[in-house]
């Protein structure tokens, strides 16, 4: 157990646990929100037809088995606030219970039948010193830990780090994210692998980081499902 989780755990005897999408508190701590909050979480459920926002924003790039996200990402609302808590403050059991209910919808999709295992997108080793955890990974073990495959954190690895990029233009923040990644371990030719990340917008990391994939496994087969499809 971290020392956060464990503070966590200490607090909650002391002090109600908070939604957290408006922070007042909810009964019972294995809760992220309260009853009003998730009902404004609506799931995206685009992933039940076979082209979809997924796979439509990989299209051309990246051939896939399947695509997925669990929720639409819009600023300010519920769903942008559960992934700043994953990403910012420190929260990454959000991302493995959002993983797991993710699992629970994407449990006994055909398309994944044969699913081998999960590739979290990599962050660099600084960023993660930085946050002490990689959130893609904590929404991976959520998934895996539901659909019964294991997670492949070190398949890939993130090469670069250049600080933030949100003050960036787009051209030189596909440049920047081209050269990131390098093959980690493992032997996945002919292998189906599920790709997750936190939010795609773009579409340029996973893009990047499935032909990082394609390109040292012969016949890797690809799937992606993320947390959140931000909305154009
Ligand atoms: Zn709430």
């Amino acid at each position: 157990m971290s020392i956060a989780a464990w503070l966590r755990g200490l607090t909650s005897l002391f002090f109600p646990a908070l939604c957290l999408g408006c922070r007042r508190a909810i009964e019972g701590h294995d809760q992220l929100l309260c009853v009003r909050c998730e009902a404004e979480l609506p799931p995206n459920n685009s992933w039940r037809h076979t082209e979809n926002e997924v796979t439509d924003r990989l299209a051309g790039r990246l051939p896939l088995v399947f695509g997925a996200a669990a929720y639409s990402f819009r600023e300010g609302t519920v769903c942008q606030r559960l992934i700043h808590d994953l990403k910012y403050h420190h929260r990454p059991d959000v991302g493995r219970a959002l993983g797991r209910r993710f699992g629970e919808r994407l449990a006994g999709v055909e398309a994944l039948a044969d699913l081998h295992g999960i590739v979290p997108v990599p962050i660099h080793r600084r960023r993660r010193l930085q946050r002490g955890y990689n959130q893609a990974e904590a929404i991976a073990d959520g998934l895996g830990e539901v659909l019964g495959v294991p997670t492949f954190p070190r398949a890939l690895r993130r090469k670069s780090f250049r600080g933030s990029q949100t003050k960036r233009g787009k051209l030189e923040r596909l440049e920047n994210v081209r050269d990131s990644f390098a093959l980690g371990r493992g032997d996945f030719a002919k292998r189906h692998l599920l790709l997750v990340d936190d939010v795609l917008t773009t579409g340029a990391t996973l893009h990047f980081c499935g032909n990082a994939l394609l390109e040292a496994h012969p016949d890797v087969r690809l799937s992606i499902a993320v947390l959140a499809v931000a909305e154009r």
